[in-house]
């Protein structure tokens, strides 16, 4: 297989294949070695994970033939996180005959990216788009359709074409249970072993090589260790980190941050996507934020008033925002950014959201814009607008006790996406070998900014697509690796002792505090100086109170119960103590990172009118880092991004 070897760090080899870039994917397809049909059954490949990437690799990788142990820290495969998922997927089917292609689905979610993510996996990635809808469609998932029974698509930010397939405001939900359905055919044939309930603790590597992992019941507190020929993570996104996020409850980063500590890069943490239009914070017991999707900005005008006054007189009730006429509004998005108006990428809407709010214009408690429907109301009717986000509407009307086809809804950013992750090269292997990291847990195919609709097509191309061609490169090489006893192995005995110690070492502290205000604290530190603005002296101030309160939570954190049987605080206790690292290396990356790009904005480096000022000349990498051991400093590694299809610019938005 030839491979450009990165030039400047050789612990990072991309390994992307030469040749023109619409020829990489199907020359690696090719050329790449594959495992023959009987010798698939030998072997035993590990998915923590069963979201969409989880369960369409699971599923697929079953279907080929392995045998796959698959796990999920919930009841169900089928509630993972990417239930959650509201607007919809992106592929590059042209359906509308609006000008998409598989090349500007390429170049948009490059841009979109601000230019820090790698040309060939993005072009796979909008390659493969396609052949998930049909994927989809053939397991049933009931997309919505156009008048003439076609699959129907409407615009998300970033892109002037509609290429978003959706099914109302439940997508993830419709995808899930179709990868559900596909991943129980493969649990009913034997080939996939499902452990629900079960949380990954830890990998174990052999002789430098991913062998297995060892694993908590959450039922029971029993621990146990598994053998796995390769290991797949699929464990989704730390935003949670930041505590209050549109994340489910459970979403953690522990999988991801034990591998690191076992010798998985972990690359762009402080990339982190904060989205624009969600339901604004209304009170300090709150311990979720609800997304209001990016769908809502196709019929939905984002304004504030013009006149401070008038904001004043909205925030003390004296004034309704019905009673505001148009030429009072200020509908910045579309003042600012003309071509793509209220479909402007997120960091874009999130930071002009923020600096209105700053500048004394927000509503509500300050911090919030809103979200009007009231023009294309007007112009469809309230039916159509029903037909399309009827299930949004409902969900806002019962958090905020607003009905929203009558007064606008009112949004204000929140944590989302995690664009950072643990690093993989193009097969999605990480820095150890047969550890594979797939969907929202590997540093992905976004750059520095998600495109909406494009969290679901990455994880469900990894899972379907990519992930089962390019784990048999790796399988191919391990055919005289047998099934291990992990009994008999002194590294899993090891790491299983080390697991015990570990939760021991927790339930002992008997503190006073609670796990959740300690993460309460981590997540106000890190939306206060890791947020949406970023600065030098605000970041090295927000290191120090991370660290601070990282010894509170060793010397102080309460665990009731005990570590045998189920005990909730436990396993939110495990996972607090790996965000309050992560949130460390987060700030550590955001800080080392002198450029504004993406979602990662560095005050210091904008232009005059407040705009991003990105630095190709010192920062057009991924920046990797890697765990030195426990008090040690994390190295950075630097994969430089070279762009030979695409011209590096300045992103604009406005023409
Ligand atoms: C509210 C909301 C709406 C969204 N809407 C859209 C949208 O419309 N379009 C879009 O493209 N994207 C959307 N996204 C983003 C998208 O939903 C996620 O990026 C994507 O679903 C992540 O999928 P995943 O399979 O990588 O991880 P997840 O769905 O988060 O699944 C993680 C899995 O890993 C398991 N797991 C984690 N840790 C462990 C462990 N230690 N041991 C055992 N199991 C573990 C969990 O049990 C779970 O099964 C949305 C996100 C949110 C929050």
């Amino acid at each position: 297989m030839p491979s450009r070897q990165n030039k400047k760090d050789m612990k990072l080899n991309a390994k992307i294949p030469s040749g023109p870039l619409a020829e990489k994917w199907s020359t690696y397809k090719s050329t790449q070695h594959l495992v023959n049909p009987a010798n698939k059954r030998k072997f035993d490949i590990i998915v923590v994970g069963t979201g969409l990437a989880g369960a369409s690799a699971a599923a697929s990788l079953g279907e080929l033939g392995f045998k796959v142990k698959n796990f999920c820290y919930q009841d169900s495969p089928r509630r993972a996180h990417s239930i959650a998922a509201q607007g919809g997927i992106n592929a590059a089917k042209n359906y509308q005959n609006d000008g998409d292609s598989v090349y500007r689905l390429f170049y948009d979610t490059i841009k979109g990216g601000d230019y820090r993510s790698r040309e060939a996996n993005v072009y796979r990635l909008a390659e493969v788009s396609n052949r998930i809808i049909d994927q989809c469609v053939g397991q049933g998932v009931p997309f919505a359709r156009d008048y003439g029974g076609y699959l129907d698509n409407r615009s998300f930010g970033g892109a002037l074409v509609s290429r978003t397939f959706y099914a109302r405001g439940q997508t993830g939900q419709q995808l899930l249970l179709g990868a559900y359905g596909a991943l129980n055919r493969q649990i009913a044939a034997g080939n996939v072993k499902m452990y629900t309930r079960t949380e990954m603790m830890d990998i174990v590597v052999i002789d430098g090589v991913a062998r297995g992992i060892i694993s908590r019941n959450l039922e029971t507190g029993a621990l146990e260790a598994h053998f796995g020929h390769a290991v797949v993570l699929a464990t989704g996104g730390y935003g949670n980190v930041y505590f209050l996020s549109t994340n489910a409850m459970g979403s953690n980063a522990s999988a991801a941050w034990k591998a690191y500590k076992r010798g998985a890069f972990f690359a762009n943490p402080a990339f982190v996507q904060i989205h624009p239009t969600c339901i604004p914070v209304h009170g300090a017991s709150q311990s979720k934020l609800t997304l209001m999707s990016e769908s809502l900005r196709n019929d939905g005008r984002i304004w504030v008033p013009k006149e401070k006054e008038d904001a004043e007189k909205i925030r003390a009730g004296k004034l309704k925002p019905t009673d505001l006429p148009d030429e009072k509004r200020d509908y910045y998005l579309e003042r600012r950014y003309p071509a793509f108006g209220n479909l402007v990428p997120r960091d874009v809407a999130s930071r002009a959201a923020k600096e209105r709010c700053d500048a004394g214009f927000g509503v509500g408690s300050g911090q919030a814009v809103y979200l009007d429907f009231k023009d294309s109301i007007n112009r469809l009717g309230q039916k159509v607008i029903e037909e399309r986000y009827g299930n949004l509407f409902q969900m806002y009307e019962k958090i905020v006790d607003e009905n929203p086809y009558k007064t606008p809804m009112m949004i204000y950013p929140a944590i989302h996406y995690a664009m950072g992750g643990l690093w993989v090269d193009y097969e999605l292997q990480t820095t150890v070998p047969g550890l594979f990291a797939i969907g929202e847990a590997n540093f992905s195919d976004h750059g520095a900014n998600r495109l909406g609709a494009s969290a679901l097509m990455q994880g469900l191309a990894d899972g379907y697509f990519v992930l089962p061609y390019t784990i048999q490169n790796y399988l191919a090489g391990q055919l005289n690796v047998p099934r291990m006893d992990p009994a008999a192995k002194p590294e899993f005995k090891n790491a299983l002792d080390a697991v015990r110690s570990d939760i021991d070492k927790l339930m002992n502290i008997k503190g006073k505090r609670t796990v959740d205000s300690l993460h309460k604290d981590l997540g106000l530190i890190m939306w206060d100086h890791v947020g949406m603005g970023r600065n030098k002296v605000g970041l090295e101030a927000g290191i120090k109170k991370i660290r601070e309160v990282r010894e509170t939570f060793w010397q102080d954190v309460r665990i009731p119960g005990t570590a045998a049987g189920m005990n909730i605080e436990l396993e939110k206790a495990n996972r607090v103590a790996d965000f309050l690292e992560l949130g460390e290396l987060l700030a550590q990356d955001a800080l080392h990172r002198e450029e504004s790009c993406g979602g990662h904005f560095r005050e210091e480096h904008q232009m005059d009118d407040g705009e991003a000022r990105r630095n190709d000349e010192k920062f057009k990498y991924v920046g990797a880092w890697e765990y030195k051991g426990p008090g040690k400093a994390d190295e950075l590694h630097k994969e430089h991004l070279d762009y030979e299809f695409i011209e590096v610019k300045t992103r604009n938005y406005k023409e």
